[in-house]
């Protein structure tokens, strides 16, 4: 049997942030968003929570969409009953029936906001554990650890009963941090680092750079795929695909020893930050992890870094690659990451990149490459920005 009504709560971080209003706010607006394509459902708050009317709409569909909310903490199917002891119990028992696996043990749980009500919290236990307990063969009632603990909340007009919670996104509201620009390549990790940035309330732009025609449209379509799973969690996303096969070319021509994937990366971090000046962005967002491969060191990192004065947020940099995996699992983004593709950073490998690359060496080549700054802007200037779009739009009406 469907539910009538979901009740949802607030992330910790919401319920503790100094900008309560504005992060409930940026809650609630997501979950509008993403309960667009459910035109049957009425909301309304009471009691300091918000209640969802399903008013027939499938609640395992809206489920899996309010699993990608952030900043929410988690949220219940509710079964109404009229004020009739009878009724309470019967769908009591169906709250129970409706736990996904059959629970070996529970514990009923009732409050009597309405005291007018004939039985108090105490004999209702009693009543309705006893008439679950009766009801199911095998389930037992443990007051301590009990798997499933049924609650009933006595109401002036009705009864709610609860049985299940589920987890919502957690972490930050979206967009209450501020705003990134994610390095976005083809590989397990950025998209990886990009939910980890927009879970601790970051709005991204994402920024890819390709080689065409070295690189194919194949592997353009890919990062197109990964933003669109980050839409998801995140609303519309902008994303912005650079050009990257002059300046890599020129660079190439002009020096091509074992510092040229620095300077290559240099590259794109700086042209990164002008497009977060442009766009209004205060920090880049990457994918690296420490020690991960050769190029990911902590001189590498240094040198790579220094190119820019913007901060660069690392958000994988002290994790393991299976915990990474499991993330992309979690995100669906895994089985895109993993289909091949050439990125374009491994076009022009010298025969033995540094893995410790000396600052002032790296600052002295490019001195002599005056053409360099030009070349950045001009990359800019022929970015080609495209929205991708979430599924479900925002209405940005706002419901209280
Ligand atoms: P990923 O799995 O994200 O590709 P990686 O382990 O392959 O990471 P690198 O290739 O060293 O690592 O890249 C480090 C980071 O640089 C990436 O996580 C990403 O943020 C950025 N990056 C690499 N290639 C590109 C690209 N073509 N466009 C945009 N950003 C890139
Ligand atoms: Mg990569």
């Amino acid at each position: 049997m469907n539910p009538d009504l979901v009740v949802l709560r607030l992330g910790e971080l919401v319920l503790k942030g100094k900008n309560r209003h504005r992060f409930e706010k940026a809650v609630y607006e997501q979950v509008r968003r993403v309960l667009h394509p459910f035109p049957g459902l009425t909301f309304n708050r009471e009691f300091g929570r918000v209640y969802i009317h399903l008013n027939g709409e499938s609640f395992s569909l809206l489920a899996e969409r309010l699993e990608k909310v952030l900043g929410l903490g988690s949220f219940s199917p509710v079964y109404t009953a009229p004020l009739q002891l009878e009724a309470i119990q019967e769908l009591a028992l169906v709250a129970m029936q409706a736990v996904g696996t059959a629970p070996a043990t529970f514990k009923a749980t009732v409050r009597r906001v309405n005291k007018s009500f004939p039985h108090d919290s105490q004999e209702m236990n009693k009543l309705v554990g006893g008439y679950v307990l009766r009801a199911i063969p095998g389930l037992k009632v443990d007051v301590n650890k009990p798997e499933v603990e049924l609650k009933v909340e006595l109401r002036e007009e009705q009864a709610l009963i609860y049985s299940q919670s589920f987890e919502g996104a957690g972490g930050f509201p979206l967009g209450t941090n501020g705003k990134a620009m994610l390095m976005l390549s083809g590989g397990i990790d950025s998209p990886v680092a990009g939910f980890l940035a927009l879970r601790q309330g970051l709005k991204l732009d994402a920024v890819h750079f390709h080689s065409y025609p070295y690189t194919s449209e194949k592997s353009q379509q890919k990062v197109k795929d990964l933003v669109s799973k980050l839409t998801e969690y995140a609303g519309d996303i902008r994303l912005h695909m650079v050009p990257f096969t002059s300046v890599q070319t020129k660079i190439h021509q002009a020096y091509n020893q074992n510092l040229l994937i620095t300077i290559l990366r240099r590259a794109m971090f700086r042209i990164t930050e002008k497009l977060a000046d442009n766009y209004s962005a205060s920090a880049i967002v990457t994918g690296e992890s420490l020690g991960q491969v050769a190029s990911q060191t902590l001189g590498s990192i240094n040198a790579i870094g220094r190119a820019v004065g913007i901060p660069v947020l690392q958000p994988l940099i002290c994790m393991e690659k299976q915990q990474i995996i499991r993330i992309a699992e979690k995100i669906d983004t895994f089985e895109i990451s993993i289909l091949p593709h050439e990125d374009c950073c491994t076009l022009f490998l010298p025969p033995s990149p540094s893995t410790n690359p000396n600052l002032r060496v790296v600052e002295s080549i490019e001195r002599k490459m005056d053409w360099l700054e030009a070349e950045l802007d001009d990359a800019v200037k022929q970015t080609e920005t495209i929205w991708i779009q979430a599924e479900g739009k925002s209405s940005f009406a706002s419901f209280f």
